[in-house]
Formats: structure tokens, sequence, C-alpha cells
């Protein structure tokens, strides 16, 4: 016979995956998972039968073969929402929600009439559709459009809507291309890692896609800072996620494409992570590319 603290203790793997892990195997769904475990630390004399062992030692062998948690357990939780994840996206990460954050920090209160416009956001790589969820979860007054080039991705994107009962707008394609309208903030968390970087090894389960962006991880930054522009009312916020290290180029390149108001913010970790800026713009731009 084996007891959960026997199998935890034998698992290879960190205590806290290890637990989760051993709960997934047991079959408690998500929202269940901390009460559950609180049972698990009270409980290291139960019996884990024998089949559940079994799909317990699977679980714990991938993911001491260094697949995240989130693509064994099929779900991650970001801003209060449960997503389900899996390899076609990368995992959302705690420090995105900074980004989410900040969309709503400059969407400013709800609408002041009821005639007034409906305020609009476009998530650029939606992925899981995390940011472009979380916000239109926290302002479902806000209309949220969400693109990726991976139809891939928007198949996990749009199923997390649906289970969430969250509209948006999905479109399948690169950055602007797919994208015909302005919109009020823009945000995005693209590719930013340059391909030689050695962190890569460590993320190899996930997308190369959604982590990759040329020789110095700036390919898809430059892109959508560019095109930014063309795709944002007068007064709208362009926010971007980036590397721990890209803070001044990024914000260079925003310098360089006319934004004003440029700042940035930091993660979790004290790194400037995400920058945004506004634009203001006069009438005879265009405002559509
Ligand atoms: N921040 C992620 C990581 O370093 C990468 C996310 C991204 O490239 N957008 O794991």
């Amino acid at each position: 016979m084996t007891s959960v603290g026997d199998a935890l203790r034998t698992a290879g793997v960190e205590r806290l995956d290890g637990q989760l892990l051993l709960l997934h195997a047991m079959g408690v769904p998500p929202n269940e998972l901390a009460v559950r475990r609180a049972w698990l630390l009270a409980h290291g004399e139960a019996e884990v039968p024998g089949e559940t062992l079994a799909q317990f030692r699977q679980f714990a062998q991938r993911r001491a073969d260094g697949e995240p948690l989130a693509y064994i357990t099929r779900h991650k939780e970001f801003f209060g929402l449960d997503l389900g994840v899996d390899a076609r996206v990368l995992v959302p990460r705690p420090d995105t929600e900074l980004l989410v954050q900040w969309a709503l920090d400059v969407l400013h209160g709800p609408k002041a009439a009821s005639d007034a416009p409906s305020p609009t956001v476009l998530d650029l790589g939606t992925g899981s559709g995390a940011v472009a969820l979380a916000i239109r979860h926290t302002r479902p007054d806000v209309l949220v459009d969400a693109v990726d080039a991976s139809p891939q991705a928007l198949q996990v994107a749009q199923s997390n809507a649906l289970a969430l009962g969250l509209d948006i707008g999905f479109l399948q394609g690169s950055w602007f291309a797919p994208v015909t309208s302005c919109y009020d903030c823009i945000v995005s968390n693209p590719p930013y890692i340059a391909n030689q970087d050695p962190h890569l090894a460590a993320l190899r389960h996930e997308p190369r896609q959604a982590l990759v962006a040329g020789p110095d991880g700036l390919q898809d930054l430059r892109e959508i800072i560019r095109g930014a522009m063309g795709h944002l009312c007068p007064g709208g916020w362009l926010l971007v996620e980036h590397g721990y290290d890209q803070a001044v180029a990024v914000k260079a390149l925003f310098e360089l494409a006319g934004f004003v108001a440029i700042t940035c913010r930091r993660d979790l970790s004290g790194h400037e992570r995400c920058t945004g800026g506004r634009v203001i713009r006069d009438n005879h731009q265009p405002l559509v590319k």
C-alpha cells in the first residue's frame, strides 16, 4: 500500500506541484483544489488507490521532464478566471496581470451616459485569450477584439470565451493584418525572447511562435508599436509587455512612433515589464491605415 505521504515523497517533483498533481489524478476539479489540498495535508496516511497512483506517477514524470503544470492539469488561473490551456498556447503568467490592470486603469470608469459609445480594446497575440477575457470579465461594457496568428491558439481562446460566457471578437492573422477598426486601447503580450536566448531551453514545451521574436527579441514589438498608430482612436493607449531588459529599447520605439506620456510599469520581481504610451493626433491623419 502507498500512502499520500509516500506518493508525494517519492514523486521527484516540488511538493506543491506534487500535491496539485495528486489531486488532479484523484479527479479534483480546479475550483476545489484549495479545500482538497488542506485535506491532503491532514491525511498523509491515507491510502492512494492503485489506478490513481499510476496516473499520478505519469503526471509527476511529465512535470519532472519540464512540462508546465498547467499543461498537465489543463487549467491555469489568471486574474481570477479559470482558463483551459494546453500546448497550443503559452501558459498565462502572473506578471501579465499587470498589463490587464493597466488597461483597466486607462479605460476609466463605466460609461458616463447610456448613449456614450462603449470603450474598445484590441488584444494582439491573445493566445489562450487570458488578457482579452480578463478585461471583458472585469468591464463587461468594454468591446474587446482579440487577434492571433495561430488558428490553434484561437481555438483555445474561443473555447475559453465560450466556457466563461464572455463575448470577444476573434480575428485570425498576423498582428494588424486582420484589423480594420480603431481602438481606445491596444494591449499585447507578444513574443519577445531572442532566438538564441538560453532561457528557451526551459520553455521548450511551449509554442516557439509565442515566445521567440528574431535575433534581439524585438521583431514583433517593432511591428506592433509601428502599426498601432494607425489603429488607435485619438487619445488611445498602447500597452505592451516585454522582456525584463527591454524597457529602454521599447521606450525608444514608442518615441520613434510618436507616442506621448510614455511610462513603464514593474512586474512582481521589480523589473520594468510593461511599457505604455498614448496617441494625441490631429483630425487630419487617417485612423485606419
Ligand atoms: N515572460 C515569458 C517568459 O519569460 C515570455 C512571454 C512572452 O514571450 N511573451 O517565460
